[in-house]
């Protein structure tokens, strides 16, 4: 089977798991994994398991953003962004992968993510989870205020940032915005898709940092070897 054949197949089993979970209706609890996913990585998955885990969440949502206001770097195309996520959750029941910001044309905002989710799962608790280097610049994010109001955040301990620092900013956004928000210790893996590029600039590995199917997707469509 081609990495082609495995994306249409990953697609359409996502499509199947969308579909039974948008037919729920009971109080369901929602993790969003929001990022640029430029590429997906073990730490993502791994941050997100760890999570849902702990705060018994029935299911999280990746979404990889579409055009992130934030990013300075030229972005890979949003679609091989979309894709790598759905090769990274195929084996996974409670991982699904939502294009509603690739879907966007304009820049996406968080805030516009929540309303957006707050309308199709009408009855859902959503908890935004976030690494510690997020939540640090949270602040500049359009109507972080009304982020807040919409949904409950999780941030998690990520290398290089201290608990103590992501407490203290978390005091800060509680007492400022009455914002409903706690951290998590995850245990760590010092990976970002920076790291992963770099490498793929350098002709160095990346086995064992990506899912497999990832990785096959990146030598085969020819990402990351243009200096980017
Ligand atoms: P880049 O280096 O391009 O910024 P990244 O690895 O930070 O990539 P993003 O897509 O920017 O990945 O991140 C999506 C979300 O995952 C963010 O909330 C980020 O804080 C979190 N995250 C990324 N890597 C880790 C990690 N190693 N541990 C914990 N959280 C992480
Ligand atoms: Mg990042």
């Amino acid at each position: 089977m081609t990495i082609n054949n495995i994306v249409d197949e990953s697609f359409i089993i996502n499509q199947n798991k969308l579909k039974k979970f948008d037919n729920r209706c009971d109080n369901i609890k929602i993790g969003i994994m929001g990022g640029t996913f430029d590429p997906i990585h073990y730490a993502h998955l791994a941050t997100a398991e760890f999570i849902r885990d702990s705060y018994k969440l029935d299911k999280i949502l990746f979404i990889p953003s579409g055009n992130p206001p934030h990013k300075k770097r030229k972005i890979t195309d949003k679609y091989h962004r979309y894709n790598m996520v759905l090769l990274s959750t195929i084996n996974n029941d409670n991982f699904i992968v939502s294009d509603m910001e690739i879907k966007r044309e304009k820049s996406t905002y968080t805030i516009d993510t929540l309303k957006q989710l707050k309308q199709i799962y009408i009855n859902a608790e959503i908890y935004f989870i976030t690494g510690a280097d997020a939540i640090c610049d949270i602040e500049t994010w359009k109507d972080v205020e009304e982020n807040f109001k919409l949904a409950n955040f999780i941030a998690a301990t990520r290398p290089g940032i201290s608990l103590l620092k992501i407490n203290e900013k978390i005091k800060d956004l509680k007492d400022k915005y009455n914002a409903n928000i706690e951290s998590i210790y995850v245990p760590s893996l010092d990976i970002s898709s920076t790291y992963i590029r770099n490498q793929l600039n350098k002709n160095k590995t990346i086995r064992y940092l990506v899912p497999e199917l990832v990785q096959e997707y990146i030598y085969n469509k020819q990402i990351y070897n243009n200096g980017e």
